[in-house]
């Protein structure tokens, strides 16, 4: 096909046609009464199906030590299910727990307990602190805004590259202002922006100084094993970088198999320095007397090995794969060369990213939702439900089937084109 003219480009005349044109076709989109939601990154029902074994395991009721998994104890976890994840994850067994079902929850306890208690190397616990900041790269995760939002915890923004967060911004934020106490950090495959933090950004997090001792990196690594392609990301080993640098307990990692295995029902992992994992352990054996170990020791069962993870997560990629090339597809067909829209082509991960016209995002996700396509809030990527620009749209491909997929991102395609042409022209 010809290569199109931007939008911007256009005559008013040829504008006003192109309005008309998506305007028909937004009457189409309408007429069809869609129902359709492209806002939930959890994995479809036939990539749970994958781990439906689970449900027929553990065979017998005994770890490798002979432990009596149905029992209490155990607060750190099983320590083969840890071996597993520490390979995976590139750090030693003993630098990990094995906990609940969510690792949201583990950096909850890791915020809450740094709030009440301080942690390693804190002057005084953070609750008594003036204000404490957060340092968070846009688009982000929206669960790690409100947690601080909670808390009225501050929150700076700084951007999210492709290698990174803007590391220069970092080393700026923290090196003279004590307040800023930590940053969140998605290092894999970032929701939504699919990025991957370079050894070079990660040496520079690692070793940057910070004017809080007790400064931390919540290195939240959910999408570590979770390609798209064969071009597989390999995860910053930030453990060793900060401990080289002589920070051994700026960052603690999180990991779970909400997406391996079951999203409400997985095994979540913390790693840090031994100290850390001590620390972490010295509170939560206030509030419990041990994990969920049949659900560690059916982890153990079903997957065997390391590998057996990995071969796991190739049949998640071989469903997964098809719905984002479905969503490359769609926008590429309505919208290359428009110049109306910017979007990501992830390596791993759940999200795609679509950046249109500043002023325009809310506009795109009112006409999808008026033509039955739910998409998530503008701005949920960003603090307080807020993105200055109004330019930032997630998608998440993962839950609808793929035929879903095709027809929700044909209509969405068609909302970016008319939001955009209507600006123009206004
Ligand atoms: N961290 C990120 C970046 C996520 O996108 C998600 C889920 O979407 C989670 C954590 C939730 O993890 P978990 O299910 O282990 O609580």
């Amino acid at each position: 096909a010809a290569p199109r003219t931007p939008l911007a480009d256009r005559s008013p005349a040829e504008l006003a046609s192109f309005v008309d044109e998506q305007r028909a076709a937004y009457a189409a989109l309408t007429a069809r009464g869609l129902s359709l939601d492209l806002t939930r990154g959890k994995p479809s029902p036939e990539q749970l199906d994958l781990a439906e074994a689970l449900l027929h395991l553990p065979e017998g009721h005994l770890d490798r030590a002979g432990t009596d998994v149905r029992n209490y104890g155990g607060l750190q976890g099983l320590p083969e299910l840890r071996e597993m994840f520490a390979d995976l994850l590139g750090v030693d067994p003993d630098q990990v727990v094995a906990g609940g079902n969510a690792s949201l929850t583990m950096m909850h306890e890791v915020l809450v307990d740094h709030l009440l208690h301080g942690g390693l190397g804190s002057p005084r616990p953070w609750r008594e602190e003036e204000k404490v900041t957060f340092i968070c790269p846009v688009p982000g995760y929206d669960r790690h805004y409100t947690m601080l939002e909670s808390y009225g915890i501050e929150m700076v923004t700084v951007p999210m590259r492709e290698d990174g967060p803007d590391v220069e911004a970092v080393e700026a934020l923290v090196k003279d202002d004590p307040s800023v106490k930590g940053m969140w950090i998605v290092p894999t495959y970032a929701n939504p922006v699919g990025s991957v933090v370079t050894q070079e950004v990660a040496a520079r997090l690692a070793a940057m100084p910070a004017a809080a001792p007790d400064f931390r990196l919540f290195w939240d690594n959910a999408y570590a094993l979770h390609h798209l392609t064969e071009d597989e990301a390999k995860s910053a080993d930030i453990l060793s970088l900060a401990s080289a640098a002589g920070n051994p307990h700026r960052p603690v990692v999180f990991a779970s198999t909400s997406k391996i295995t079951f999203a409400g029902a997985g095994v979540a992992f913390l790693a840090g320095s031994r100290e850390t994992v001590q620390w972490y352990l010295s509170h939560l054996k206030f509030a419990s007397i041990g994990p969920d170990k049949v659900n560690q020791l059916r982890h153990v069962q079903f997957f065997g090995s390391p590998d057996g993870v990995r071969q796991h997560m190739a049949r998640h990629r071989a469903i997964l794969a098809p719905k984002f090339a479905a969503v490359d597809a769609a926008l590429t067909a309505e919208l290359d060369g428009l110049g109306v829209a910017e979007w990501t082509r992830p390596r791993g991960g759940y999200f795609v990213s679509v950046d249109v016209p500043d002023g325009c995002a809310s506009r795109v996700v009112q006409l999808a939702r008026e033509a039955g396509i739910a998409l998530t809030p503008a701005g949920a990527s960003f603090p307080h439900g807020v993105d200055p620009r109004d330019r930032n749209i997630r998608l998440a491909p993962s839950f609808p089937s793929l035929a879903e997929v095709e027809t929700a991102m044909a209509g969405v395609a068609t909302c970016v084109a008319l939001a955009a042409a209507e600006q123009l022209l206004a």
